[in-house]
């Protein structure tokens, strides 16, 4: 398996919870704008309901969406942690810096991220 040093890992640390702070903080008003989606058309008189909940399902895929991120940057912050930051996580080669500077939080390499969108990765 290759690696990067502990000091090249935490590197990406900072650009990690960076974007961890921004997620979270989108995701906060994202929420509230759903909820306040909700409260909104209960009170209305129905003339806009149709345009309200197409604006509120884009929300929550958006949501979803975001998420994902969040998740995959949480798992590469734990990666951090675990000293495999920068290691694909299937053929455990380096992921290559400049990917990783693109989407820090991705746990693949090209090679194997294009696999497991085509649903050809075995883990
Ligand atoms: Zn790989």
């Amino acid at each position: 398996m290759n690696k990067l040093t502990k000091t090249q890992q935490k590197k990406y640390l900072p650009v990690l919870l960076d974007i961890l702070k921004q997620l979270g903080v989108k995701l906060e008003r994202m929420e509230d704008a759903v909820l306040l989606g909700e409260v909104d058309s209960s009170g209305s008189d129905g003339d806009d309901i149709g345009g309200q909940s197409y604006t509120r399902d884009m929300q929550l895929s958006l949501l979803e969406n975001e998420d994902e991120i969040l998740k995959a940057t949480q798992a590469a912050v734990k990666r951090v942690e675990d000293g495999l930051f920068g290691t694909c996580m299937a053929c455990k080669e380096l992921i290559p810096p400049r990917r990783l500077e693109v989407l820090p939080y991705s746990s693949y390499c090209v090679g194997c991220q294009e696999k497991s969108e085509n649903g050809n990765l075995e883990l």
